[in-house]
C-alpha cells in the first residue's frame, strides 16, 4: 500500500466543516478589516526564501523543500508566505498602490520539521499582511484583528505577548551584548546554539533544549537596547492595544524565528497539552510582528510592513479542548428509501428537486435492502425518512417519518419536495 509522506494529513470529510470553519472565519473577519484576499504560488525561487526568510534562520537552512526544476533552477515550496507576497507585490507593480495595502492569504506551506502533535511537514496558515504604514497603530490594528480572529473562533485560553526586537540601529549593540552573555556560557550552550553564536545569537533565544532555554532566562532583554524610535514605536502599540480594549502581556523572549522582523513582534500561545513525559507544551497558534526592511531586502522599495500567519491545525486543536459545539458535516433532511428500480428513479426525481430547491436530500444509490436503507438513514442522521415502493407509485402517495419524534404523515409524492420547501418542516 503506499502511504501519505510523513508529517502530511488526508483530511476527510466529518473533519472537513471544521476546517471550513476556521477558514471561514478568516475570510468574514478579514473582510470586516479591509483585507484582500490574495493568491500566489506554491513554489518560488529559492532566492526569495534566502534573502527574504534569511540564509541563517533554520527555515532556510534545515527545513526548506528545494529541488531542481528540468531547467536546473533551484525552487522551494513555499515554508510561509510573507517572503512570497513581498515578491508579488513588487512584481505586479503595487508599491505604489494607495497605502496602506492590505492583503490576507490561506495557504498550505511546507517546512521539513519532525513531525509532532501540531507540527506537520505541509500544514496551513491564515495569515494578513499590511504595506505602506510605519505607524505603531498599524502593528496594533494588526495585533487587534489576529486577537479577534482567534476569540470570534470560540477559543478563548489563549494569551497574546508581545515584545519588540528593535531595528538596525539598535539591534547591534542588543547582539553585541547576547553574544557576550552566551560566550560566557559556551560550554553550557547545545552544539547547534555553539553554532548559531556566530550566525544569529538571537536564535539561541528560541531554543527549545532545556540547558539553552534555562540560559535564555537570564539573557540580555531586547527591551533594555531598544533606540528611543522603537521604545515610542512599542510604547504606542502597547497604548493602542490598551485603548482598544486588546488584553495582551509583554514577553521578552520573543524574537521570532525569521530574519525579517524589525520593532514589534507577538506571539498567540494556545492551551497546553501534556507531552509523552507529562509537561505541558502551550502551542503558539499563531506569531507575526514587523518587517520594515524586507521588500527592499528582495530588490523593491522601501515600504514598511507589518502581518502575522495562524496555524490552521493548531486553531484546531484549540478549539477540540475548548470544549465548544463543533461543525459537523451536515445531516439530509430526508432520506427517501426505495424499493426496486421504479422507485429508484422516482426517489432520484424527488431528491434532484429537493437539492435544486437548495435542501440536503439523499436516496438510495446502491440497491440496499429496505433493512439496510434504513440503518443508513439512521447512520447520516436523517431527519426524515420517505419509503418509495411500487404500491406507493400506483397510489401516488408515501409515508414521512420524523426521525426524531416518530411521527408519521401521509404525503403526495408529487408534493413531497414541496412538502419541505413550502409546508415549513425545514
Ligand atoms: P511561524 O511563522 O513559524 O511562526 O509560523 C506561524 C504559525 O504557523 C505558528 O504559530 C504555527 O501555528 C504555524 N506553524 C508553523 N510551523 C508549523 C508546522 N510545522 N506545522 C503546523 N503549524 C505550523
Amino acid at each position: 500500500m503506499i502511504i501519505k509522506p510523513r508529517g502530511t494529513m488526508d483530511i476527510m470529510p466529518e473533519d472537513t466543516p471544521l476546517w471550513q470553519y476556521v477558514e471561514n472565519k478568516a475570510r468574514e473577519i478579514s473582510s470586516l478589516y479591509g483585507f484582500g484576499e490574495i493568491r500566489f504560488p506554491t513554489f518560488e525561487q529559492t532566492e526569495l526564501f534566502a534573502r527574504g526568510v534569511g540564509d541563517t534562520t533554520d527555515v532556510v537552512q534545515k527545513e526548506m523543500y528545494t529541488f531542481f526544476d528540468k531547467d536546473n533552477r533551484s525552487m522551494t515550496l513555499r515554508p510561509e508566505g510573507t517572503a512570497s507576497i513581498a515578491r508579488s507585490i513588487v512584481e505586479n507593480g503595487r508599491c505604489s498602490d494607495a497605502m496602506p495595502l492590505k492583503l490576507y492569504y490561506l495557504i498550505s506551506c511546507f517546512r521539513y520539521e519532525k513531525p509532532a502533535s501540531g507540527r506537520y511537514r505541509e500544514f496551513y496558515q491564515y495569515g494578513v499582511e499590511m504595506y505602506g504604514s510605519e505607524s505603531a497603530c498599524s502593528d496594533a490594528s494588526v495585533i487587534a484583528l489576529a486577537d479577534a480572529y482567534v476569540k470570534a473562533l470560540g477559543i478563548s485560553d489563549y494569551s497574546l505577548e508581545i515584545n519588540s526586537i528593535g531595528c538596525k540601529e539598535c539591534r547591534p549593540a542588543y547582539k553585541k551584548a547576547l553574544t557576550e552573555y552566551y560566550m560566557s556560557n559556551y560550554d553550557v550552550l547545545c552544539d547547534t546554539c555553539k553554532g548559531r553564536l556566530k550566525t544569529n545569537p538571537l536564535r539561541i533565544l528560541d531554543c527549545k533544549c532545556p540547558q539553552c532555554a534555562a540560559l535564555a532566562k537570564d539573557a540580555p532583554k531586547t527591551l533594555d537596547f531598544l533606540c528611543e524610535g522603537c521604545r515610542d514605536h512599542m510604547q504606542t502599540v502597547q497604548d493602542s492595544l490598551e485603548e482598544m480594549g486588546v488584553a495582551y502581556k509583554v514577553d521578552t523572549g520573543i524574537v521570532r524565528g525569521l530574519d525579517y522582523y524589525t520593532k514589534t513582534v507577538f506571539e498567540i500561545i494556545g492551551p497546553g497539552e501534556p507531552d509523552k513525559d507529562g509537561n505541558v507544551r502551550r502551542l503558539a497558534l499563531g506569531g507575526g510582528g514587523r518587517y520594515d526592511g524586507l521588500v527592499q531586502e528582495i530588490g523593491g522599495p522601501k515600504l514598511p510592513g507589518v502581518g502575522f500567519a495562524m496555524g490552521l491545525s493548531r486553531l484546531i486543536i484549540a478549539l477540540q479542548m475548548s470544549g465548544i459545539e463543533l461543525p459537523k458535516k451536515p445531516a439530509p433532511v430526508l432520506y427517501i428509501a426505495s424499493l426496486g428500480k421504479n422507485a429508484q428513479t422516482k426517489a432520484l426525481s424527488v431528491v434532484q428537486k429537493l437539492r435544486l430547491d437548495g435542501i440536503y436530500a439523499e436516496s438510495d444509490l446502491v440497491g440496499r435492502s429496505l433493512k439496510a436503507q434504513m440503518k443508513y438513514a439512521d447512520k447520516i442522521k436523517a431527519e426524515y425518512t420517505a419509503i418509495i415502493g411500487d404500491d406507493e407509485i400506483e397510489k401516488g402517495k408515501a409515508i414521512l417519518r420524523n426521525m426524531n419524534n416518530g411521527e408519521q404523515t401521509e404525503v403526495e409524492i408529487s408534493a413531497l419536495a414541496e412538502f419541505f420547501t413550502k409546508g415549513g418542516i425545514k
